[in-house]
């Protein structure tokens, strides 16, 4: 991130995102920030799949490292639909350019209960107002999005002045907690063992920043 966007000076993060093959395509997760197409393009090789196998992308929320690249995976990825949280899509949607082969096609919003391609749709407000999260059901496997990430093996939340509403973001936060998930992948920061009590302990530890 270049300096000025979150401080005075240009800050390096890692951004995940994550490709599940499904019955009849796979998802796409997240899109990382601008330019991450080309880095997408191996992880589908070694699936032994190409763009045209996408059958969805799933935007976790409207920030620019996760949708950055959303163009350009539109473009390549021509059979793909866009889902995102209701209260982002038209955020999302803002963001792609016509010409691309989805641009025609609205974002959909997933809500919150509904269940795409086998994964539970988990609106976790907050960092943005239309943030969800995803749950593959019979992995008990977590997608957090933003929710929440890790840094340096420590489950951390998200940094305060890119969450829009931190009592909402808090809400959430014991929303995921009450799934118990067996594993939790996050878009900021490795997984971590643990991941369900690291998350309780994170709940008790501290109050949401005001
Ligand atoms: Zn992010």
């Amino acid at each position: 991130m270049p300096a000025g966007v979150a401080g005075p000076t240009e800050i390096s993060f890692d951004v995940r995102c994550f490709l599940l093959p499904v019955a009849d395509g796979i998802v796409v997760i997240d899109t990382g920030m601008g330019g991450n197409a080309t880095d997408i393009h191996p992880a589908l090789e070694r699936l032994g799949a190409g763009w045209a196998d996408i059958s969805d992308v799933v935007i976790t929320h409207a920030h620019a490292d996760h949708v950055g690249s959303l163009n350009e995976v539109l473009s390549k990825a021509g059979n793909a639909v866009v889902w995102a949280g209701e209260a982002d899509a038209n955020a999302v949607s803002s963001g792609i350019s016509s010409g691309t082969a989805s641009s025609e096609a609205q974002v959909r919003a997933a809500v919150d209960g509904a269940y795409l391609r086998g994964l539970r749709v988990i609106h976790t407000p907050g960092h943005t107002p239309g943030h969800i999260s995803l749950l593959h059901e019979g992995e008990g496997l977590l997608f957090t999005g933003d929710a929440v990430g890790t840094m340096n093996g420590v489950m951390v939340r998200p940094p305060a002045p890119f969450t829009a509403d931190p009592v909402e973001a808090e809400l959430s936060l014991r929303k995921l907690a009450r799934l118990s998930p067996h594993r939790m992948l996050f878009s900021h920061g490795a997984e971590i063992p643990d991941a369900s009590s690291q998350l309780r302990k994170l709940i008790e530890r501290s109050e949401p920043q005001q």
